[in-house]
C-alpha cells in the first residue's frame, strides 16, 4: 500500500492542502493520503495561532468523508518540535509493509536539504513535489540524494496561504471558499484568528 504524508501546521487547513493532496494521490497512484498537523513545524520561528486539538479538528472536518483520507494526531500526541524523520521512522515501525511518499509544495522543497537528518529521510520515502505560485522549484540547488527521489507533480496553482487566511481574519475580511465550509463555521464559531 502507497500512502502520501501530508505535513503541515494547517493553521488553518485550505483548499491549497486539499487539493496537493488529491492530485499527488491520482498522479501518484497513492492508497491514501494521511494528513498530519504539526506540533511545532522546526523550521517555523512563531508559534502556531490555533491550538493543535483546533488545527487537528479542522483537518478531520476538512477531509470527511473522503475515503482516501486520515488525519493522525501522531506529531500532536509526541509535542515537542515535530521532525519529520520522528514521524516517518514511527509510521513504519508501526506499517512496514507500507510505503511512504512525502506530499510537499515548492516552498518547502528548495528548504529540504536543511531538514533534519535530510539524508536518512531520503533513503525512507520519496517526495512528491506540487508547485505553489511564486516559489518555483529551484532543482539546480538540489542535491542528487534528493532529486533522485522526487517526483514534480503539476496542479493547478492555488494562490492561498494559511499565513494569509489568518491575515484576513485579524483584519476581519472574508474567509469563505478559502477553506471547506465546515473548516469556515469552525473557525468563526471559535473566534479563531481574530485580532
Ligand atoms: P503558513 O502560511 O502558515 O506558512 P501554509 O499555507 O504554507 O502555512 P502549511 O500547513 O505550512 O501551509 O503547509 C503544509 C504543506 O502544504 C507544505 O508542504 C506546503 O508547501 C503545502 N502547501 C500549502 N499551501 C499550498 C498551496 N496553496 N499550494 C500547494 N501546496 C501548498
Amino acid at each position: 500500500m502507497k500512502v502520501g504524508i501530508m505535513g503541515g501546521t494547517f493553521d488553518p487547513i485550505h483548499y491549497g492542502h486539499l487539493l496537493a493532496a488529491e492530485t499527488a494521490r491520482e498522479a501518484c497512484g497513492l492508497d491514501e493520503v494521511w494528513f498530519i498537523p504539526a506540533f511545532q513545524p522546526p523550521l517555523k520561528d512563531n508559534e502556531p495561532g490555533a491550538e493543535g486539538p483546533s488545527r487537528l479538528e479542522m483537518v478531520y472536518r476538512a477531509i470527511d468523508f473522503q475515503p482516501h483520507f486520515r488525519a493522525l494526531d501522531i506529531e500532536l500526541e509526541r509535542g515537542g518540535t515535530s521532525y519529520t524523520i520522528d514521524t516517518v521512522e514511527a509510521l513504519l515501525e508501526q506499517n512496514p509493509e507500507r510505503s511512504f511518499s512525502i506530499i510537499i509544495g515548492s516552498d518547502r522543497i528548495n528548504d529540504l536539504p536543511s531538514w533534519h537528518r535530510a539524508k536518512e529521510l531520503a533513503e525512507l520515502v520519496t517526495f512528491i513535489g506540487v508547485e505553489r505560485p511564486g516559489e518555483s522549484i529551484e532543482k539546480s540547488r538540489l542535491p542528487d540524494y534528493i532529486l533522485d527521489r522526487l517526483q514534480i507533480t503539476q496542479m493547478p496553482l492555488i494562490g492561498l496561504s494559511s499565513t494569509d487566511i489568518r491575515r484576513r481574519r485579524a483584519e476581519g475580511s472574508s474567509i469563505r471558499f478559502m477553506v471547506p465550509e465546515k473548516v469556515h463555521s469552525f473557525i468563526k464559531r471559535n473566534g479563531l484568528y481574530e485580532s
